[in-house]
């Protein structure tokens, strides 16, 4: 008989969101007249930009005709497209990227859980704590780990804890490792990285040589100009630094689908024969063999988000959830919570009040508000007794959602 990956039986079984929908489908049919409001969303509310959907169906038309008709494109993606994306997101803010750097995707997770394929079984890996649980699940799947003890740790990987002592960016480790994830501004804590953090970061790696993989998926939502945008804002990150950018959640594209990853031509990585192989010549073999590009369509709608219509439209998009933020930031607030983030993400990370747990929290909000959110200690231990509010909703569920909380926990 056929074998298995034994890697998978690791994993655990997706508990967080599973466990979620559990809890609030059993409350709705216990109590059918409550109107329950979802703020544990990890995904967009919003309606594609204009510019973007025009583009698209300028695209598709384009495909109608035997004279513009597209088949298979480049695998790195179109220049055209990766032209103004080195240009709009990294020249401009005196990053040096070059279009050739840049492989377009269609997504930040695939490449987060792909990237592994370039790099040997035997680094140690660094996750934070909380974490996205891709980048976990991915290095359990390629044989990364061990098992997971008590606390739901996997054997083998350096966690490092993130809390409110830490301003929810990890201290430095005082071991040696080799593989780093970096995400800022981070899901799910809010919290953004100073200049001062990055340098720190990117001066470990290069005397490790290690090489960080910088996650900066809500790069957009960043609003105090202080904050690095890039990692290669850092001085040295093009020796150290792999960085991965999504559609996503800047323009809407969750379900569109179409993202990126610089990896400069100037990093390397150690051989068995000891020999430094450049990592862009290894990205580019890898995904010209398992991958096809991202449809012409999709780069097109890209594309449009550096038009001046598109500029607009996603900084207007971008605005809307911020402004979800601040009130969700300031509602808490008042009603006597600790938040952090919220400023330069789309997330507010709030401490659970009376030393209730996450799951406790979850409960509590759910029967006394109707209001969901995500428990902290689904993203890892040190998330207990923190719970995640996301921005992505419309206005009026997030006022009367902040409205039920402050009535609940003001009294
Ligand atoms: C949403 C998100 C992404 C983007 O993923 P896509 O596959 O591009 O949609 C990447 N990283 C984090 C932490 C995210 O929350």
């Amino acid at each position: 008989m056929a074998t298995i990956n034994d890697n998978y039986l690791k994993l655990k079984a997706g508990y967080l969101f599973p466990e979620i929908a559990r809890r609030v489908n059993a409350f709705a049919e216990a109590n059918p007249n409550a109107e329950i409001i979802r703020l544990g969303i990890g995904d967009v509310t919003e309606p594609l930009p204009e510019a973007c959907r025009m583009a698209m169906i300028d695209a598709v038309e384009e495909m109608g005709h035997r004279t513009t008709f597209k088949g298979y494109g480049p695998e790195q993606g179109y220049a055209w497209l990766r032209e103004k994306i080195a240009a709009n997101d990294f020249q401009a803010w005196g990053c040096e990227v070059d279009a050739s750097e840049i492989f377009i995707s269609d997504g930040s997770k695939c490449d987060c859980g792909n990237i592994l394929d370039i790099f040997g079984d035997d680094n140690t890996i660094a996750v934070t704590d909380p974490v996205y649980p891709v980048y976990v699940d991915t290095n359990v799947m390629a044989g990364h780990t061990g098992d997971t003890n008590d606390k739901g740790e996997y054997g083998g990987l350096v966690y490092l804890p993130i809390t409110a002592d830490n301003h929810f960016t990890a201290t430095l480790p005082t071991e040696k490792v080799d593989l780093i994830y970096l995400c800022f501004p981070n899901n799910p804590t809010g919290a953004v990285a100073t200049r001062e953090h990055l340098q720190a970061w990117v001066d470990y790696a290069r005397s490790h040589g290690s090489i960080i993989f910088f996650d900066a998926a809500y790069e957009a939502f960043i609003t105090e100009p202080a904050i690095p945008r890039s990692i290669y804002e850092i001085a040295g990150a093009r020796e150290c630094a792999i960085e991965f950018r999504s559609f996503s959640k800047n323009a809407g594209f969750t379900g569109t689908r179409c993202a990126f990853t610089v990896v400069p031509k100037t990093l390397t990585a150690k051989a068995a024969d000891g020999s430094e192989v450049e990592l862009w010549k290894l990205w580019n073999r890898r995904q010209s063999t398992k991958f096809n590009g991202v449809s012409y369509i999709v780069q097109r709608g890209a594309e449009a988000v550096y038009s001046s219509a598109g500029q607009a439209q996603t900084k207007s998009l971008i605005s809307f959830y911020m402004e979800n933020a601040r009130i969700i930031r300031e509602q808490l607030t008042a009603a006597g919570l600790a938040v952090y983030g919220g400023v330069n993400a789309p997330y507010v990370w709030v401490k659970t009040p009376a030393g209730l747990s996450s799951w406790d929290f979850f409960d509590k909000l759910l029967s006394t508000c109707n209001v969901v959110g995500t428990p902290g200690s689904g993203f890892g231990a040190a998330g207990e007794g923190y719970f995640r509010i996301s921005a992505f909703n419309s206005r009026k569920n997030v006022e009367a959602a902040m409205q039920r909380i402050t009535a609940t926990f003001k009294a």
